[in-house]
């Protein structure tokens, strides 16, 4: 008989990743004298962006870290989110940019992020940290692809030669994880919005990552036995976007909704951003 499904408790590794980065953050202070903070652009008021940039906030006070929230009305063009990275961008004590997705349509997303200066670039949203990322070189990887790796390289998930499947292709989520599977060798198929019967194409994966943005949108009959569910999702009501309680049960591995992915995405962010501030110090 097969073991049970293993919980990828995404709390427990997030609380292991902060113990680590308080203590990173203190040695900065000591040698510094400086408090480093992460910047957060919000605009516009919708209240699921309103809740990740306050637990961002929190996470930071958690590590001894400074956080500086930038608010902008939902009318705000493209030039003024512009002009409130270019002043972030210029602040000394600035050690990370978080332009929270995603902005009002009239806001040119992927201009205003491709304008964090990369060393910056925390949540590895700019043109060329993907690019870089994705050929291996060094450069911030997207928080929440890099949650993923990480939860699967510390719970011993083999990936190499492994079937994944990615669904989503978002420029933060589901394109910049499909790439770091691939760096990792496994084989990659993304899916999307046209793909064609996507159940056949999810019943092949080893690894499925959801990252679709629909409460409970896949369904248990889709996943093989065994396979190892990453559930990306984060819709109202902490729902996610695979239907856990019926699919987990045919799983080796899953991560909760909540506790799974979404704190190990906020603690990356937080590591990325320590890792800047550790340059800048001359400690890295
Ligand atoms: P997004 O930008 O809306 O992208 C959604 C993707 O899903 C798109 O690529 C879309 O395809 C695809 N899709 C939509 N309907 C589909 C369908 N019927 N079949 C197959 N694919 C379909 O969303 P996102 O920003 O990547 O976020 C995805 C989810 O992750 C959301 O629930 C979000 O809240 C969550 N999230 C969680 C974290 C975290 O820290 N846990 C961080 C970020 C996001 P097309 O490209 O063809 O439109």
């Amino acid at each position: 008989m097969r073991e049970p499904p293993v919980m990828l408790d995404g709390r427990l590794l997030a609380k292991e990743i902060e113990a680590d980065l308080t203590r990173r953050v203190a040695r900065i202070l000591e040698k510094t004298g400086e408090v480093p903070a992460l910047a957060t652009v919000l605009v516009g008021e919708d209240p699921a962006s309103v809740t990740y940039v306050r637990m961002k906030g929190n996470a930071c006070a958690r590590i001894g870290m400074a956080s500086r929230k930038v608010i902008l009305p939902d009318s705000s063009t493209t030039e003024d989110v512009l002009a409130a990275i270019d002043e972030l961008n210029r602040a000394p004590d600035v050690c990370g940019i978080l332009l929270q997705h995603p902005v009002p349509p009239q806001v040119d997303e992927q201009r205003c992020f491709n304008a964090i200066a990369r060393d910056k670039d925390v949540d590895g949203v700019n043109v060329e940290s993907f690019g870089a990322m994705t050929m291996k070189l060094p450069a911030f990887g997207s928080a929440t692809p890099m949650g993923i790796m990480e939860i699967l390289a510390r719970f011993d998930i083999p990936v190499a030669g492994r079937e994944a499947v990615v669904i989503g292709r978002s420029p933060i989520l589901g394109k910049p994880v499909a790439m770091l599977l691939l760096n990792a060798d496994a084989t990659v198929t993304i899916c999307h919005s046209r793909t064609r019967d996507l159940p056949a194409v999810v019943r092949r994966a080893d690894i499925v990552v959801a990252a679709v943005g629909k409460p409970l949108f896949v369904q248990p009959d889709w996943i093989k036995e065994g396979a190892v569910l990453i559930d990306a999702g984060y819709n109202p009501g902490n729902i996610g976007d695979i239907d856990l309680a019926n699919a987990a049960p045919r799983s080796s591995a899953y991560t909760p909704v909540p506790g799974g992915v979404g704190p190990v995405t906020i603690s990356m962010l937080m590591k990325q951003t320590v890792i800047s501030a550790e340059r800048r110090a001359g400690l890295a």
